[in-house]
């Protein structure tokens, strides 16, 4: 075990780009593992653009990070200590950790993951985790693509866009994918099975869209909000459906979230945008996981993570989702498992 516990603490609220004294790293003792707690080495770190949303005190779906705490984030660790005997040493867990090598848990806090050989324990941060039933429940249950229908995913070169890409096929629809650079557009064509690709960093998205869905869009995946949500809104099927999952193009501007241009096609169109945070849908995961899985095993949906080591290096990593330098799901691995 080791000496010290590593934390990254919340040094100020960020404005803009992610400055190097938002977060400091501390080093103080091990806890002390008190009656009906436990203590876990965290394994891997997820690194999610949500990190971004927590370190504010924007009005938000979970409390802000409090100035001076620890931040959050989702782990995967091994309990190596242990006073609460439902959750005895060894059990591999996952929940809200954070970004520290050792987190101290009591009953309810964390879920026991299954010790499955043949599953990496990653994959419960990528396919089988909240990447996954993202993509799922907001692909299937407000998108809810058709046989035939237009489907266009963002950032879908992405932990998230890649899978919920990937299910709209399994419906049939017709798959176009917007991601930045020639190496995501071919990995999420050539790969995947996406039928079209645009590369928005190079390409104009609303020319490219007439050309590739001439009919118009019927679901719009939104990973991005921003000027992609913009072209897209000039391009609507009538009776679109747009699943909101997230708005990256502007967790770091400065100047705060912007609103959509073109909100009156929404009208137009007689179209549906839904917001949804996919903890609402907890009770519904095993649902998701069974299908996912079962998919994956087929062949039919492929999915990469992206792993880099070192706790001490998080901030730095988690910058990756903004320049889009990451292919897949972003984690950091803390310790060895
Ligand atoms: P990704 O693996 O998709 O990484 C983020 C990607 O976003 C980057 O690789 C980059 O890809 C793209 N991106 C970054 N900045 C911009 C920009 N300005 N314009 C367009 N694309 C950009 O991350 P996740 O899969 O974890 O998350 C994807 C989205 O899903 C996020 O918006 C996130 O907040 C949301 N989300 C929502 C959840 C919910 O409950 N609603 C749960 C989980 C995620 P590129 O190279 O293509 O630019």
């Amino acid at each position: 075990m080791a000496a010290t516990n590593r934390q990254w603490i919340l040094n100020k609220r960020p404005r803009g780009e992610l400055d190097a004294d938002v977060l400091r790293l501390t080093e103080g003792p091990v806890p002390e593992v008190p009656d009906g707690a436990y203590l876990v080495r965290n394994l891997y770190l997820s690194l999610d653009p949500t990190n971004r949303i927590w370190m504010t005190d924007m009005d938000q779906y979970l409390p802000p990070v409090p100035l001076g705490g620890v931040m959050r984030g989702g782990t995967i660790g091994r309990v190596v200590e242990s006073r609460a005997p439902a959750v005895p040493a060894g059990t591999i867990v996952q929940g809200l950790g954070g970004w520290q090598d050792y987190w101290l848990a009591r009953p309810g806090e964390a879920s026991k993951l299954p010790a499955d050989p043949s599953v990496p324990l990653t994959m419960y941060m990528g396919l089988l985790g909240a990447t996954g039933a993202t993509a799922y429940f907001g692909m299937l249950d407000i998108g809810k693509p058709k046989a035939g229908d237009n489907v266009v995913v963002s950032a879908a070169g992405g932990a998230v866009g890649s899978v919920a890409g990937q299910i709209a096929k399994i419906q049939g629809a017709r798959v176009i994918g917007i991601a930045g650079g020639a190496e995501k557009c071919e990995w999420i064509t050539r790969e995947l099975g996406f039928d079209a690709a645009i590369d928005y960093k190079n390409e104009n998205v609303l020319e490219r869209l007439k050309a590739l869905a001439p009919g118009g869009v019927n679901v719009y995946f939104d990973n991005t909000g921003g000027p992609i949500l913009d072209a897209v809104l000039q391009h609507l099927a009538i009776g679109a459906r747009i699943p909101l999952c997230g708005l990256i193009a502007s967790y770091n501007d400065a100047r705060g979230l912007s609103g959509p241009r073109f909100y009156h096609n929404i009208l137009m169109k007689r179209a549906m945008v839904q917001g949804f945070i996919i903890l609402d849908y907890a009770p519904r995961f095993g649902e998701a996981f069974a299908k996912l899985g079962a998919w994956h095993r087929e062949g039919r949906i492929q999915y990469r993570v992206d792993v880099y080591p070192g706790l001490e290096h998080a901030p730095e990593t988690l910058k990756k989702l903004f320049d889009g330098s990451n292919r897949g799901k972003l984690i950091v691995k803390i310790a060895d498992e």
